[in-house]
């Protein structure tokens, strides 16, 4: 019968962990798994997926090898543990040409062969039926393994698919990820779920000075985002009103920096409001004008919880890299407009400092502003 072994990295599970980091990670494949039917098994620190439509099984490791947490899988063949039946089984995953070795594992110290002799005749039994191949112990082309299991099973299978590695979604804590429409903020939204963390989005947009296609770019990007998020619901903040007040009251080199305070507190207080703990930028370190250490600090310092920006220190090209990885770049490039790209200065300060900006803010009534943004919100759960 034809299986699929999951494994994931053990390197976490430490006493009480283990329970929570497994519980997570076994829902997060079985949420991705929603729509096949399967049965579904826990052996030795891997699971053992069972029963499966196999016209299905590129669609079954595709979802499954995105799962965090997720170290591996391999298609393998279940066999009882019998000496013919497992030769045939390895026949079926040696290769046609090149070199090659067989690797046993022996858990069931009932099964009277010891590994070594195992793989020594199912070698054989492969190099008599293919005499062009060659065994190489050392560095070999291909490697058939057989698992003994201890329950009169046995697993043979040849390939080993990588899978994302990282951390449960979910064991991580939660955070609310400011999600623009451009490249930056969906990897970061990634980076932050490859460690575990839950996420919520919150967008602005400034309609009617931003069109209604631009919102739903940022939808299509949470939904992207889904996938290795697993849940996501985007609150979608009206910030029209604080961005026309800005550009009344404060000179104009100022908005991109006040802007930001404003998003900023407002995502925090999203955050309280959610029961999460960080927001979450798409951030790096002198990109932009408003992204220099100075334009960080001066938004950071209205922040009162973490604030992680996880591509402080990545190159554009890295961070491009990522966003075609992960499915988003295509989207991301599409030309709508940013709220951030209108009413934008000729020539924003670069290195603002705290005491001119907070000075230059208070001709705003930001309580108010706040208030009334958070009381326009828009939810939009992704499915
Ligand atoms: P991105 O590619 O993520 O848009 P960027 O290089 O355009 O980033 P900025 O426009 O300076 O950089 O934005 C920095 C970060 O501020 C973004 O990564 C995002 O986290 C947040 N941000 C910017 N605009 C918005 C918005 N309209 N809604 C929510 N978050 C935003
Ligand atoms: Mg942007």
């Amino acid at each position: 019968m034809k299986v699929i072994i999951i494994r994931y990295s053990e390197i976490h599970l430490k006493g009480n962990n283990r329970e929570f980091f497994e519980s997570a990670l076994v829902n997060n494949i079985k949420s991705v798994l929603k729509d096949f039917q399967y049965d579904f098994s826990r052996s030795n620190a891997r699971y053992v997926i069972r029963n499966f439509d196999e016209t299905y099984l590129e669609e079954i490791i595709d979802a499954v090898k995105n799962v965090f947490g997720v170290h591996s899988l391999s298609v393998a063949e279940e066999v009882n543990t019998d000496y013919a039946l497992i030769s045939m089984a390895a026949l079926e995953f040696a290769p046609q040409c090149g070199t090659f070795k067989v690797s046993t594992n022996r858990a069931d110290k009932r099964f009277p062969m010891p590994s070594m002799k195992v793989s020594a005749e199912v070698g054989g039994d492969i190099l008599q039926h293919n005499p062009d191949l060659k065994v190489d112990l050392f560095n070999p082309e291909h490697t058939v393994y057989i698992d003994i299991r201890e329950n009169g099973k046995t697993f043979v299978y040849s390939e080993t698919i990588k899978a994302v590695n990282g951390m449960p979604v979910g064991t991580g804590g939660k955070g609310i990820v400011m999600l623009s429409g451009g490249i930056d903020s969906p990897v970061a939204a990634y980076m932050m779920a490859k460690r575990g963390m839950s996420l919520r989005a919150v967008h602005f947009h400034s309609f009617p000075y931003t069109s209604m296609q631009a919102k739903q770019k940022v939808l299509d990007l949470a939904k992207i985002v889904k996938k290795y998020t697993l849940r996501m619901t985007v609150d979608v903040v009206s910030f029209t009103e604080i961005q026309t007040a800005i550009h009344e009251k404060c000179p104009e080199e100022y908005m991109i920096t006040i802007m930001r305070r404003f998003m900023m507190r407002i995502a925090e207080r999203i955050a309280k409001n959610h029961g999460a703990g960080a927001v979450i930028t798409g951030e790096s370190l002198g990109q932009v004008a408003s992204q220099t250490l100075e334009s960080i600090t001066s938004t950071n310092s209205v922040a009162t919880i973490p604030v992680f920006r996880p591509l402080i220190g990545f190159d554009k090209d890295e961070i491009i890299e990522i966003s075609q990885r992960i499915g988003a770049f295509e989207t991301s490039i599409l030309p709508y407009e940013d709220c951030c790209t209108i009413f934008l200065p000729k020539r924003p300060v670069t290195k603002p400092r705290l005491a001119q900006v907070e000075k230059v803010e208070s001709a705003l009534d930001v309580e108010t502003l706040v208030e009334n943004a958070l009381s326009n919100i828009e939810t939009i759960v992704i499915d």
